[in-house]
């Protein structure tokens, strides 16, 4: 398997690299390389957001009818993997990636004449209410519900880790319709306006600092009836049908930029006087990694070359990128750890912010902690790894 650039891919590329070159600032380069969440913080998110919207390209994987780019599955990893190396702002993929697709699918053609357009240019910004309390990957215990009262749904309940629900003005939730019969066949999907009376948001605090995620709040929310997407009951398909976009993306740049981050720390840090670069255990180590990332880099090209020739990479490729994606993001991030070792521990959370140029450590090593703490996250989030290996277990292994 080879993904060998042709003639015309690589002019692509090349006219990424000239646009991300004028547009993609030095100040917000520099903030994102701070950042250590899985998504840049709000503000920076609305300014990328404009531009790529006035590009004409903040919807790569959209049609173009909807005001996407159209553009081909290695046009879009091109992109990708560009967007990673340039440390570009993350944008949450809660509108675009997610959304966006269940409307374009499920939505009447009021909703999607509403809020297509709407998420293309920023307007809303829509954070994901699935999670409860008491359900998490097993999703269909939830237990928010939604009553039918004449024109309207009233919505009782909590959502949490809901990330950017801060930053959002809009939310899609799922709901409990029917409380009786199969689980599944009682949850319907919701377009909610976050300004809506009796919707609140509590923030939660991250080990790191961080605040990236929120408890979400509904008490007697009253939202129109026409906010409900596909047919009432019917939300587990629309759920599931979304949940397809949350994992996937590119996983081998976002990789090779942290390693290469690591060499770039253990260069400068010493170790028994020398660069700790030099030092032969870190050094295996390190070559260790950059194995495991050209690993998932083979796999990552290898589903984006099967479904650009119209094959299906089949049912187990999503899990086994998102396992070995995130697991080695994971020991790239301890390593990194390691190689800032005593920097590692000062609180840089006013630093990452840009409260104050004052950090009590080099810049190289500011995200370093931050960012080892976070990524413990992507394990658990977008279907925890126990779930990604029952997943292999059945499809892949027939167990
Ligand atoms: C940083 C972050 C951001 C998030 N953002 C959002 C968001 O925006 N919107 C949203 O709706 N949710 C969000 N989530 C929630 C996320 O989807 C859930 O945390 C996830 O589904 C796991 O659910 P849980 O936390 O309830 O853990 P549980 O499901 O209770 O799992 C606990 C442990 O049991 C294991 N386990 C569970 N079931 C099985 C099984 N069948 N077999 C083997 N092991 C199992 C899990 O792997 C885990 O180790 C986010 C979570 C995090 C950490």
């Amino acid at each position: 398997m080879e993904l060998t650039l042709s003639a015309e891919h690589a002019n692509f590329r090349d006219e990424v690299r000239a646009f991300l070159d004028a547009k993609l600032t030095p100040d917000m380069r520099a903030e994102a390389a701070r950042s250590a969440g899985v998504f840049s913080d709000g503000p920076l998110v609305r300014r990328w957001h404009k531009v790529l919207f006035e590009q004409g390209w903040i919807a790569p994987s959209w049609p173009v009818e909807y005001g996407g780019c159209g553009w081909s599955i290695v046009q879009r990893y091109i992109w990708d993997s560009e967007l990673a190396a340039a440390n570009a702002p993350t944008i949450p993929a809660m509108g675009l990636q997610m959304c966006g697709p269940v409307l374009m699918r499920f939505g009447t053609p009021a909703q999607k004449a509403h809020y297509l357009p709407r998420i293309l240019s920023g307007e809303h910004y829509w954070c994901q209410g699935y999670s409860e309390p008491g359900a998490g990957s097993d999703l269909a215990a939830l237990q928010t519900k939604a009553v039918r009262d004449g024109d309207s749904y009233v919505i009782n309940g909590s959502k949490i880790w809901t990330t950017h629900a801060h930053f959002a003005n809009r939310i899609f939730v799922l709901a409990r319709t029917r409380a009786e019969g199969k689980p599944q066949a009682g949850i319907s999907f919701f377009l909610v306006d976050m300004a809506t009376k009796g919707l609140s948001v509590a923030p939660i605090v991250s080990i790191s600092g961080d605040h990236e995620v929120n408890q979400v709040f509904f008490e007697d929310v009253r939202i129109p009836a026409d906010a409900l997407v596909g047919a009432e009951n019917d939300g587990w398909t629309v759920a599931k049908y979304l949940l397809e976009f949350e994992r996937g993306g590119a996983f081998a740049s976002r990789l090779e930029g942290a390693l290469a981050q690591v060499r770039r720390i253990a260069r400068e840090e010493m170790s028994d006087g020398r660069a700790l670069i030099a030092d032969p255990d870190f050094a295996r180590r390190w070559a260790q990694l950059a194995l495991e990332i050209s690993g998932v880099a083979a796999l990552e090209r290898r589903i984006i070359s099967t479904l650009s020739t119209g094959g299906n990479p089949g049912p187990s490729a999503s899990s086994m990128l998102k396992l070995k994606g995130t697991e080695t993001m994971q020991k790239v991030t301890e390593l990194a750890l390691e190689a800032v070792a005593h920097y590692a521990a000062p609180d840089t959370t006013e630093a990452r912010r840009g409260l104050t140029n004052s950090a009590p450590n080099p810049t190289y090593a500011i995200p370093t902690a931050a960012r080892y703490l976070n990524a413990r996250a992507s394990t658990i989030y977008g279907g925890s790894s126990e779930v990604q290996r029952n997943i292999l277990a059945k499809m892949a292994l027939g167990l």
